[in-house]
């Protein structure tokens, strides 16, 4: 180490090291987490506006590290794409989601349930091959079941992405764009790809009822979803004035911490009894 001391790459190449090195303790745990069962899937209800009642949710996974404490999904999902662990986890959520729908179903609720699908695995064959065996497999039906697909997913192979999608959606899958508002070339993908559902992110859903701007943009793109024919959901909901100026623009679906926050299977399935009840 002593004839290193005059090299300035030195402090450099060992904190690239370092982060390398925290990466890769950090992925071996998760990959022990996965394992041990240790990751949790919560679920967000998503309310029809006209119907007023809960009929879907969106699966979230929650990581508790022993630690750490509470790792956000938008710290260990890149990481687990990075490592090459994002199939696994996927299929993991896929798994707890299943459970979920088995038991809404039994206790009285068919309901919806929409799971987060990675840009990458989207063009991944045989990753996608493997979740049409396992949705064939799970005993729900597909079309209790909705894929959240972000723009990037169709940016470096659009033609891939959709013949992707159109193979697993003529299962009876249902495709929703995430973070609609977000990406690139919004526009050009909402025309090739084979979708039911625009997710109009929440930058743009928060502001609506307060801000003219984003009223006009929100307000015009769930008009022209619904003249694609798709489903509109918000995210973001926050507050009794937006879910109500959303009501009258004419939104589909809303989602966000007014209507519930992810939360467990057992409480969706209370939150289901209670609307039930009502
Ligand atoms: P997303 O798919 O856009 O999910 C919505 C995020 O917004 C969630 O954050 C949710 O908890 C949060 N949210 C919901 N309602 C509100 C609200 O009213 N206000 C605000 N401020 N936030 C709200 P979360 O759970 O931290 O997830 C972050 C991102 O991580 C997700 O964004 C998604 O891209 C990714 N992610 C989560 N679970 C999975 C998964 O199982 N697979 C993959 N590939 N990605 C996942
Ligand atoms: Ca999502
Ligand atoms: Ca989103
Ligand atoms: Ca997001």
């Amino acid at each position: 180490a002593a004839e290193e001391a005059g090299d300035p790459w030195r402090f450099h190449a060992g904190s690239v090291e370092a982060e390398v090195e925290r990466e890769l303790s950090l992925l071996g745990e998760l990959d022990e987490a996965v394992a041990a069962g240790e990751l949790e899937v919560l679920f967000q209800p998503k309310l029809d506006l006209r119907a007023d009642r809960i009929v879907s949710v969106e699966a979230l996974v929650r990581w508790r590290h022993r630690e750490r404490g509470p790792l956000s999904p938008d710290l260990f999902i890149p990481l687990a794409e990075k490592g090459g662990r994002i199939d696994g986890l996927t299929f993991y959520v896929f798994d707890r989601t299943i459970e979920a729908l088995h038991r809404w179903a039994a206790a009285g609720h068919p309901i919806v349930a929409a799971i987060n699908l990675s840009a990458r695995l989207v063009t991944a064959p045989d990753f996608m091959a493997a979740l049409a065996d396992r949705i064939a497999a799970s005993g729900v039906a597909p079309e209790a079941l909705i894929l959240e697909v972000t723009e990037s997913a169709a940016m470096h192979d659009p033609a891939g992405a959709a013949a992707a999608l159109a193979a697993i959606r003529a299962l009876g899958v249902r495709i929703s764009m995430d973070d609609y508002g977000t990406g690139q070339s919004t526009l050009s993908y909402l025309k090739r790809l084979p979708l039911d559902e625009l997710k109009i992110d929440r930058s743009f859903v928060q502001h609506a009822h307060s801000d003219r701007g984003d009223a006009v943009l929100v307000r015009s793109t769930i008009d022209m979803a619904h003249e694609l024919g798709l489903k509109v959901v918000a995210e973001g909901v926050e507050d009794e004035a937006c879910l109500a100026w959303l009501r009258a623009a004419g939104c589909d679906l809303a989602q966000g911490y007014h209507i519930s926050r992810p939360t467990s299977a057992g409480a969706v399935l209370e939150l289901l009894d209670q609307q039930q009840r009502a």
